[in-house]
């Protein structure tokens, strides 16, 4: 069967047919699992047999969402989580020991900066970010202690990218672990795996539900790596709800035509917008204007639903858009059928310096949109009004 297409197995892939021959997956709601005598449970125990025992280790509906993710980024093994950032951290509380150093690119997810800034140093682990826009700062900035580089790409809210063929050249050359946070590619239009990342990491409450109904986290890679990630879960408890993995493994069913459509939707808006006045900047990886348009062409099999662009009246304008907007939606979430809008200056990114945001490329007017799938004409028509009323 492994010969099947990775769509066909985004469809396929499901948890043993229970005695009652159902065919849509049940919910296994169920804290624990029942043995039929002591030697089989002591087998379970031990490993020598593979059993589900407690679902804060492994439930049927969460290896059916971590097997279906691992297939389409064809990785080697997956592990599911409770949220993004759960995947995230325990990526590093798995891999990571006080006196390593972590090489990242500086736009990350702000829990993600936190997790590196605040809460690493304690126990020892130090970072430097370089400019996703500069990669050849990169090598320079290798230690003889960096065990882990870890990247975005695209990145939020500016949608710079990160050359996943070099960055993995460099990780090969200095023995250092290469994971990518994938959440705004997926794995249908990027598959970092196949340019030599050891992990690739999603935020599945994003794209991967796709309808802004539940959170979950996923990584996968390496066998051996997920193995470490997989026994760190299993004692530290971040476990997704058999719930919420049942959405998330339904969603994946339908992954590769929503990212298709979003992906259409989104270019369709990015051209719209190039020809506007009043704004400039308009960042989305297929737009031929992109500053490293090539890389997308090579990495990514479509640009996504996330674009941005600047407002030439600065933070006022910005807020004046937000408020202006009819349709789409105000709200911190991304990855949804339904469009949403931010402003980056005045909300997610509000406490950084002037400086910080200039690092990361977060312009006083930037607007951030995830393009969702309704009827493309409607979303330009709900932006158009919002620029028009948005200008003093
Ligand atoms: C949302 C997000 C996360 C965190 O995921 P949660 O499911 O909210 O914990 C991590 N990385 C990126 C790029 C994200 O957009």
């Amino acid at each position: 069967m492994s010969d099947q297409k990775p769509q066909t197995r985004a469809v396929r892939i499901q948890a043993e047919v229970t005695q009652h021959r159902e065919h849509s997956v049940p919910i296994f709601a169920t804290s624990s699992f029942v043995f039929d005598d002591s030697e089989e449970m002591r087998a379970a125990f031990a490993g020598d047999i593979d059993r589900n025992i407690y679902s804060r280790f492994t439930n049927p509906n969460v290896a059916e969402l971590s097997e279906k993710i691992a297939h389409l980024e064809g990785a080697e093994a997956g592990h599911s989580t409770a949220t993004g950032m759960a995947a995230v951290f325990s990526t590093f509380g798995a891999l990571l020991s006080s006196g390593d150093h972590i090489l990242a690119c500086r736009s990350l997810f702000g829990s993600t900066h936190t997790i590196l800034t605040k809460i690493l140093p304690r126990w020892g682990i130090s970072h430097t970010y370089i400019d996703a826009l500069n990669p050849d700062a990169w090598p320079e900035a290798v230690q003889d202690n960096t065990k882990l580089i870890f990247v975005e790409t695209p990145t939020n809210p500016a949608v710079d990218l990160v050359d996943l063929e070099r960055l993995s050249a460099l990780a090969k050359e200095s023995g250092a672990i290469l994971a990518v946070d994938n959440c705004f590619a997926t794995p249908v239009l990027q598959r970092p795996i196949d340019y030599g990342a050891h992990l690739s990491i999603h935020s599945a409450t994003k794209f991967i539900d796709g309808q802004g109904r539940v959170m979950g986290g996923v990584v996968v890679g390496d066998a051996d790596l997920v193995k470490e990630i997989f026994d760190f879960c299993r004692a530290t408890g971040p476990a997704l709800s058999p719930f919420n993995a049942w959405v998330l493994s339904k969603s994946v069913e339908t992954l590769a035509l929503r990212m298709e459509k979003h992906s259409e939707n989104a270019l369709v808006i990015a051209k719209w917008l190039e020809r506007q006045s009043g704004l400039s900047a308009v960042r989305y990886p297929f737009l031929p204007s992109h500053p490293q348009y090539e890389v997308a062409k090579r990495q990514m099999s479509g640009g996504g639903a996330v674009l941005a662009f600047t407002l030439d009246g600065g933070l006022a304008q910005g807020k004046r858009f937000l408020d202006a907007i009819e349709m789409c939606s105000m709200t911190a979430n991304l990855g949804d059928t339904r469009t949403i809008v931010s402003h980056p200056s005045s909300t997610t990114h509000a406490k950084l310096s002037e400086e910080e945001s200039q690092a990361v490329r977060i312009t006083p007017g930037l607007v951030r949109i995830s393009v969702g799938l309704e009827d493309p004409s409607d979303i330009i028509a709900d932006v158009e009004q919002a620029l028009e009323r948005s200008r003093d």
